[in-house]
């Protein structure tokens, strides 16, 4: 007897609904998102791409509580982060939601050790406990050799590598990414890529990759493309250019004799 497959509200890690988002720019103010909704199902890689300044970025803040909406929720793991306090979700995000950023982020004055281990000073990890995960994480990404460097003496590569391990070291479900390879190319770009496919595929990581880079795009399980402040399926624009395209065919067949 099969079982029938039922998706339960915990089937999907993200739930956004309405989200609104809109910045003051001289005397007006500009609608960036446009009351997106959004659900990614656990364990899904999923792509959001679009022109530069279509609002990915925006959207990924707001999906990983980086920034609040004008107007709608995100559930992240069935919570409501919008009701937390900023102490509260601070505290919730950095064992809930790894970051990585296109310039990686990562503090200059600190090594890459302690670069990596900042999320767990937010968790009740002992030292001892804190010390062994970061060099979990660090050895993971093939970077053992390296916990005493400082980000200015690694490659662009390895400090998108610090900044992944980083994002993994408190072991959350969600990893959401904003134009990770921007600024690398080559070799460190394919392998910064199937790092992250690797996080999905071996460890079920949900991913969310904010890119423009198609090559990227590709890597992924489903991708959304943002324009004017909406989000618009690749299957919604199959459908649409389809149609467009029969409309197209009809019309010929009209005038063909
Ligand atoms: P993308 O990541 O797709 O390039 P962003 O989300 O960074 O786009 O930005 C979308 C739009 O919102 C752009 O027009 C940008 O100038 C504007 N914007 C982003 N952040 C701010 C901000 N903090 N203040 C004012 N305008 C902003
Ligand atoms: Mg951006």
């Amino acid at each position: 007897m099969s079982t029938p497959v039922s998706l339960t509200p915990t089937s999907f890690i993200i739930r956004a609904s309405g989200l609104v988002k809109a910045y003051r720019s001289g005397g007006g103010s500009v609608t960036v998102l446009n009351g997106i909704d959004l659900v990614v199902p656990r364990g899904e890689f999923l792509a959001i791409m679009g022109p530069s300044g279509s609002g990915k970025s925006t959207l990924l803040n707001l999906l990983g509580g980086i920034d609040r909406p004008d107007c709608g929720t995100v559930q992240v793991d069935g919570v409501d982060i919008g009701a937390m306090s900023a102490g509260q979700l601070a505290a919730w995000r950095a064992s809930h939601i790894g970051f990585i950023f296109q310039a990686y982020h990562l503090v200059p004055v600190l090594n890459a050790f302690e670069n990596v281990e900042l999320p767990l000073l937010l968790t009740p990890l002992s030292r001892q406990e804190r010390k062994e995960r970061v060099h979990a994480a660090l050895a993971s990404l093939g970077l053992d050799q390296r916990s005493h460097h400082r980000p200015s003496q690694l490659s662009g590569g390895q400090q998108q590598r610090v900044a992944i391990a980083r994002a993994v070291v408190a072991d959350p479900q969600l990893i959401v990414a904003d134009e990770p390879t921007g600024n690398l190319d080559g070799e460190a770009r394919d392998e910064v890529m199937s790092l992250i496919s690797d996080l999905n595929r071996s460890l079920g990581k949900t991913i969310i990759m904010v890119t423009h880079d198609t090559k990227a795009g590709a890597a992924a399980s489903r991708i959304l493309h943002l324009d004017k402040g909406s989000l618009q399926s690749e299957v919604q624009l199959g459908a649409a250019a389809y149609k467009l395209a029969a409309a197209g065919e009809l019309a010929l067949d009209r005038r063909s004799p």
